[in-house]
């Protein structure tokens, strides 16, 4: 896995302020509250303990960045203004640049959710894909993704069926990563859930598809969104709402083999 360290160059400047920043939050958990989370006073009663580490992510999300290069992205994400970032972001030829700690919160996912989590960004890993939003992704740059989730997935002890796209979590607002992601590549490799045979699956008479839809994840919000997110993911179809015999029995199965997972 080729990690780009980028300690000097064109990011000198903001891997300082980074350095800058990371030191204030650990300053910030390292005081002994004076409140507590009720707002009682902390100052009698604080009893440290010795034994804590740091929380692990759980999710991790992935993303295409929409732009037009990876130096255009590594520049978004090093500007205050954009306040949007990801943890790592992965090159068309496979370089991986690492943005921040896996142990900090970056700004990737927005307002989204995902099953009963609604800060998907306090619990995930955020991947930006280098992709103007509309190409097949190379096959150096899934090698690389394919890599780092191995890395991700055996580090933080991460589910299987917690990997997932953007479009997941904000069907309404979001579409990545694009219709050309390769999901079932993805799964045969242990990220994320794919469905099994279809071909001689019946479904049961009271099967209720948006409750599936539920049980794998999705908010159910905006149902017409999901559906439309569900086929770019799992049958390569981008914008229908409709969901077909054999879209349930896709479904169907997922919600099967979610259960094993
Ligand atoms: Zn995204």
């Amino acid at each position: 896995m080729a990690l780009t360290a980028c300690m000097s160059g064109p990011y000198k400047k903001t891997n300082k302020t980074y350095k800058k920043q990371a030191k204030q939050y650990a300053k910030v958990i390292s005081q002994l509250p004076k409140i507590d989370s009720l707002g009682v006073a902390q100052t009698n009663f604080w009893a440290g303990t010795t034994n804590f580490s740091l929380r692990k992510p759980n999710i991790v999300v992935i993303h295409h960045t929409a732009q037009k290069s990876c130096e255009q992205t590594l520049k978004t994400f090093t500007l205050e203004r954009t306040k949007v970032s990801a943890h790592y972001v992965i090159c068309e030829d496979g370089v991986i640049h690492q943005m921040l700690n896996d142990y900090m919160r970056a700004w990737h996912g927005g307002v989204g959710r995902w099953g009963t989590i609604n800060d998907v960004n306090s619990s995930s890993i955020g991947i930006e894909l280098d992709n103007d939003g509309f190409e097949p992704f190379s096959e150096k740059q899934m090698q690389s993704l394919l890599n780092l989730l191995t890395h991700l997935k055996k580090k933080y002890d991460i589910p299987t069926a917690n990997f997932i796209g953007h479009a997941d979590i904000a069907p309404t607002r979001k579409n990545d990563p694009n219709v050309n992601f390769d999901w079932n590549l993805l799964s045969k490799n242990g990220f994320g859930v794919w469905y099994g045979d279809t071909l001689n699956l019946s479904i049961p008479n009271d099967f209720n598809p948006y409750l599936g839809l539920k049980s794998i994840g999705y908010h159910l919000k905006d149902t017409s969104a999901v559906v439309v997110a569900f086929k770019r993911k799992y049958t390569k179809t981008e914008g229908s709402r409709i969901l077909t015999d054999a879209d349930k029995k896709i479904l169907y199965s997922l919600v099967r083999e979610n259960m094993k997972n």
